[in-house]
């Protein structure tokens, strides 16, 4: 099923250039979100590529990650964890911050988000540069999981994200 997940995510992709500033194509999955049969299949496929009984919870990466990462939670029958933007959780938490082309994001999690050892199914939209990535996985390991895996939809692979993210291996359903 992986070349036909693969064509799926193509079909429902559509590239907007100059967005959010120029020179940036922008890969918008909404489309995909809103196809029920394609969102279902690549959910499924993502379920089945890693297995269902191989974490006990997904984190999704604000905010497009959280779409996809509930439902892989639901279809697995694990719980949800959300990776925010600094300033909106409520309680103590774990900050990561990395460098972008102009200035600094930062990422946090609940100090309390993870059972010791829980293995954790990270996901989001796209990689791209794989800051946002690299600051997650730091962020479950700090807070007591075990990262069992890395997804997205979508790998900008020019970016060099994969590489960055090395060892930790990254699984994309399409790679541009
Ligand atoms: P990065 O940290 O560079 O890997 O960027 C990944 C994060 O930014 C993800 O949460 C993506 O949703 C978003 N992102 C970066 N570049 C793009 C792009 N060209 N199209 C859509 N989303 C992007």
């Amino acid at each position: 099923s992986g070349p036909r997940v693969a064509e799926l995510v193509a079909s429902r992709v559509l590239d907007v250039p100059d967005f959010p500033k120029p020179g940036v194509m922008f890969k918008d999955l909404m489309p995909l979100f809103a196809d029920g049969e394609v969102f279902r299949q690549v959910v499924d496929g993502i379920v089945a590529y890693h297995g269902r009984d191989a974490f006990d919870a997904v984190v999704g990466i604000e905010a497009r990650g959280f779409v996809v990462a509930a439902a892989i939670a639901y279809a697995a029958g694990v719980g949800v964890v959300p990776v925010r933007k600094a300033g909106k959780l409520p309680r103590p938490a774990y900050s990561a911050s990395y460098a972008l082309e102009y200035g600094e994001a930062t990422l946090e999690v609940h100090e309390d988000a993870f059972t010791a050892g829980h293995r954790v199914l990270v996901v989001d939209d796209v990689l791209a540069t794989g800051g946002t990535a690299e600051a997650t996985l730091d962020l479950v390991e700090r807070a007591g999981g075990t990262v069992a895996g890395f997804t997205v939809l979508l790998e900008l692979g020019f970016l060099g994200g994969r590489e960055r993210l090395a060892p930790r291996p990254v699984h994309a359903l399409l790679s541009v």
